[in-house]
């Protein structure tokens, strides 16, 4: 059934969230190399990137009192303690928020799949988990906003992916039915598992190379860029 609305993801769906993230973190890591010169910038990366994952399964700016700076700080603390440093967590913070601070990297296709869904017909909107105001400062910054409507931020519904209720507003507010919408996202366990219980058709993108975890939910169509979106969307 050809859906009405397809709804995505922002951070490292349509916006290269870990690529700007990494870099922030290499440059941190060789900035230390004076004071920490057996911290291998590879390692550092590696290990903030997971814990970041972590920290983001764990919490997200919908709950009161998480703040993005909060889980960067979170961040920072459970890879240094990954990595043995025993030192203190300013430094890294500091130089990080600095480098990382009013950034943002769209995917080249993100726009321009966008641009033809719309041409196409499609409803196209956002539901995203991060903070409303970064998040559509980042919306504003790449010229995305007036591809996405409505724009559902778990931060203002006091929920969060993968609770179905998320997605069920998006497809409310867009004035469609949950089976009539797709729903496109990089994480298994907060965009695959929340549209599947909504009653959303999934689709993973899966930028980079990595495993589906086993007992994951399954996707109904998996993508390796938004490009072959256009395809599977006529
Ligand atoms: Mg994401």
């Amino acid at each position: 059934m050809r859906p009405l609305a397809v709804f995505f993801d922002l951070d490292d769906t349509l916006v290269d969230e870990t690529g700007l993230m990494a870099d922030c973190v290499r440059r941190v890591a060789e900035e230390m190399q004076e004071t920490y010169p057996f911290l291998p910038p590879d390692l550092v990366v590696a290990a903030y990137l997971q814990a970041s994952l972590e920290v983001w399964k764990r919490v997200t700016p919908a709950q009161p009192g998480v703040t993005i700076p909060l889980m960067r700080r979170w961040t920072w603390e459970a890879a240094l303690r990954r990595l043995g440093v025993a030192g203190p967590v300013e430094p890294f913070l500091q130089r990080y928020t600095a480098l990382r601070d009013g950034k943002v990297r769209p995917f080249p296709d993100a726009r321009p799949v966008l641009e033809e869904l719309r041409r196409r017909g499609y409803r196209t909107g956002l539901i995203t988990n991060g903070e409303s105001a970064l998040q559509r400062w980042k919306l504003d910054r790449t010229s995305l906003a007036s591809l996405l409507d409505p724009v559902v931020t778990s931060q203002e519904l006091g929920r969060s992916k993968p609770d179905p209720e998320v997605f069920l507003e998006a497809a409310r507010r867009a004035g469609v039915r949950p089976e009539a919408s797709w729903m496109v996202g990089d994480l298994l366990h907060a965009d695959v598992a929340g549209a599947r219980a909504a009653g959303m058709t999934a689709v993973w993108v899966r930028r980079r190379p990595t495993q589906q975890p086993s007992g994951a939910p399954e996707p109904h169509h998996v993508i390796t860029s938004l490009t072959s979106l256009l395809e599977l969307l006529p």
